[in-house]
């Protein structure tokens, strides 16, 4: 079965836990959604996947019926995971071709980059702009074709709108949406941004003070108001 599966994971920083007992699914080809309040442990769940040293871990993580154990961040891409940090991090002084070519994988098809960029047509202005010469929304979109160059099998993305503009956030939703047919990726999305994520998920799951306190469908979700305000919202009540 192509899933990345996350079993029963508990992971802390320390003696500091983040979530415990963390159970989610993400088959090829679909979007998962991810929620919860500042702190609920969500790129935390992210950075466990990858096996971020940071972390203790506990429990069970596997791509595509391979256990990922042990292995460190460099081999859990082998296995077709890319991770899309918020920061973004890409490398400024290069230009955006430079960024893309150090992310070419051995194993992605040859055609890799024409791929990326006739998806993500954004990219293909920018290809001879310096990072820094990138607005946040570009940098958000080559951050993303930059993970699509190892041609992973899934795709774990970490608040993809944080600091962007309304309009942006719309054609964000719009690109992001299109990937899982476009190149029959699985799609792990962190967010804040609640319609964001009910309007590109086939499932949402919600987080809350690192336990998982609910999973369904994003219809049934906007339909509640009473799991929003319990489990989302944030301020005085
Ligand atoms: P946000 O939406 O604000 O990014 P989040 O849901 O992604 O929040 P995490 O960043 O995963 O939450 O944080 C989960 C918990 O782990 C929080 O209690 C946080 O303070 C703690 N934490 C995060 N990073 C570290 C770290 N490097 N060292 C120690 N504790 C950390």
């Amino acid at each position: 079965m192509n899933e990345l599966v996350v079993k029963s994971l508990s992971a802390s920083y320390g003696l500091a836990v983040a979530f415990t007992d963390v159970s989610i699914t993400v088959a090829k080809g679909e979007t998962v959604g991810l929620l919860g309040r500042n702190g609920a442990g969500k790129t935390t769940l992210l950075k466990a996947i990858i096996h971020d040293p940071e972390l203790t871990l506990r429990g069970e993580i596997s791509v595509n019926n391979v256990s990922l154990g042990k292995f460190p961040a460099y081999k859990v891409a082998r296995h077709g995971v890319a991770w899309v940090p918020d920061n973004r991090r890409i490398f400024t002084a290069l230009s955006v071709a430079e960024n893309l070519d150090l992310a070419r994988s051995k194993t992605a098809p040859k055609d890799q980059l024409d791929r990326v960029l006739t998806n993500i047509p954004l990219v293909e202005k920018l290809m001879k702009r310096r990072g820094y010469e990138l607005s946040g929304g570009e940098q958000q979109a080559v951050t993303i074709a930059r993970a699509l160059m190892s041609a992973p099998d899934y795709l774990l993305l970490d608040e993809p709108t944080e600091g962007l503009a309304p309009l942006i956030v719309e054609q964000l939703q719009a690109a992001i949406g299109a990937l899982p047919a476009q190149f029959d990726v699985g799609i792990l999305i962190t967010e804040q941004n609640f319609s964001f994520v009910t309007g590109l998920a086939d499932r949402v799951h919600i987080l809350e003070t690192g336990q998982m306190v609910w999973a369904g469908p994003p219809d049934e979700l906007v339909s509640k108001p009473q799991l929003i305000d319990r489990h989302l919202s944030v301020g005085e009540k």
